[in-house]
């Protein structure tokens, strides 16, 4: 690991400040990081993926760990909060169970009481080629992205290109289901972003980036609001290892239903299948106004992986989605699949 300064400020000011003025390095994998519970950034800095000239430690600055609310106010999420707080909350459990599944989903209840929501919404690629020191790929200012053309089994099916990494992170595809926002501030002022704004496909924005933060923004708070989409939501992981590790892929499902049990409303969003978590408007349009049955819940699996391409190694990931998507749609609806 490369020798970086260590700086722990108290308020978000002074830290986005920090990182402002430690964000000169011409290459932006040497600007200044903020650094939460350390469960990833560690792991780049390890790898030379990132080498900051600094790290900001969040730790230090006061008020950032609580959850506040309910399902009529909505959640209000300190960036601190850990994801074994957030898996442990009663509300979050009862209310936003979708939520607790999928921070009961990351890794293991080591990484779970350290690592953060703010953190995990930020964390970078675990594509391998990204995480190897010799591969100079795309994500890191190379000229390739050597999944094309090399080992793509973990790669993405949906919105790759030029880059095919994909989304790592768990909680995103649920927060993005329920409509989910982020509170950023950054050395000149504040801003809220809805998550499904924030992250960015790599043929967008930066393919150097996963989302639209600058340099010395910091994630303060995630506001999750109140609907009845909530209280019908659930996050199914497929792992290739039972103990802790990745999605292959994943789906997060939330649906209303009227009084008749008809679908008002649903939110489909998939996981580890593409840069960004995948919203899957036309599936979410097939089911609204429709009862659920083993028909409707083929038909809209059909549909959530439309466009889907096997790079060739990852082919497997089309029809386990689909599997994923006609189980979650089954759980939260109460449906025999
Ligand atoms: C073995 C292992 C298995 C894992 N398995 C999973 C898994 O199954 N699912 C999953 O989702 N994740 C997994 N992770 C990834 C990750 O460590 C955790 O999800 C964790 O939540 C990261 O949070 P952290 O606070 O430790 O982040 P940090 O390591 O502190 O930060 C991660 C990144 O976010 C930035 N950052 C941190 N906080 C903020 C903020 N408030 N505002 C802006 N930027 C910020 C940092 O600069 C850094 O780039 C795993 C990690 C390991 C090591």
């Amino acid at each position: 690991m490369k020798a970086f300064e260590w700086v722990s400020p108290t308020t978000v000011q002074e830290a986005a400040e920090l990182l402002q003025s430690g964000s000169t390095a011409r290459d932006m994998d040497e600007h200044a990081r903020p650094i939460a519970g350390g469960q990833d950034l560690l792991t780049t800095m390890k790898d030379y993926a990132t080498r900051p000239v600094r790290v900001v430690n969040l730790k230090e600055i006061k008020g950032l760990n609580r959850i506040e609310g309910d399902a009529r106010k909505g959640l209000r999420i300190g960036a601190l909060v850990t994801l074994a707080q957030l898996e442990d909350h009663a509300v979050v459990k009862r209310s936003f169970p979708g939520l607790a599944e999928a921070a009961n989903s990351v890794a293991s209840q080591q990484i779970r009481n350290l690592g953060t929501i703010g953190g995990n919404l930020c964390q970078r690629p675990r594509c391998w080629y990204y995480r190897l020191e010799e591969a100079y790929c795309l994500k890191k200012g190379g000229s390739e992205c050597f999944a094309v053309n090399g080992e793509n089994k973990y790669n993405a099916i949906l919105g790759g290109g030029p880059s095919y990494i994909v989304h790592p992170s768990d909680l995103a595809p649920v927060l993005v289901a329920l409509g989910a926002s982020v509170n950023v501030t950054g050395a000149s002022g504040k801003r809220v972003i809805p998550l499904e704004k924030f992250f960015t496909l790599p043929s967008e924005g930066s393919i150097r980036r996963e989302n639209v933060l600058r340099n010395d923004e910091i994630i303060t708070e995630i506001q999750v609001p109140a609907s009845a989409l909530a209280a019908h939501s659930t996050y199914l992981k497929f792992k290739e290892r039972d103990s802790l590790d990745f999605a292959l892929a994943s789906v997060a499902a939330a649906i209303a239903l009227d009084a008749g049990k008809k679908v008002r409303e649903a939110r489909l969003v998939l996981g580890g299948v593409a840069p960004i978590p995948w919203r899957v408007p036309k599936a979410e349009a097939f089911l609204a106004g429709k009862t659920l049955s083993a028909s409707v819940l083929a038909e809209a699996a059909k549909l959530a992986l439309d466009g889907a391409e096997s790079m060739g190694k990852n082919e497997y990931k089309i029809p386990l989605t689909q599997t994923l998507v006609r189980r979650a749609l089954a759980k939260v609806g109460g449906v025999t699949s």
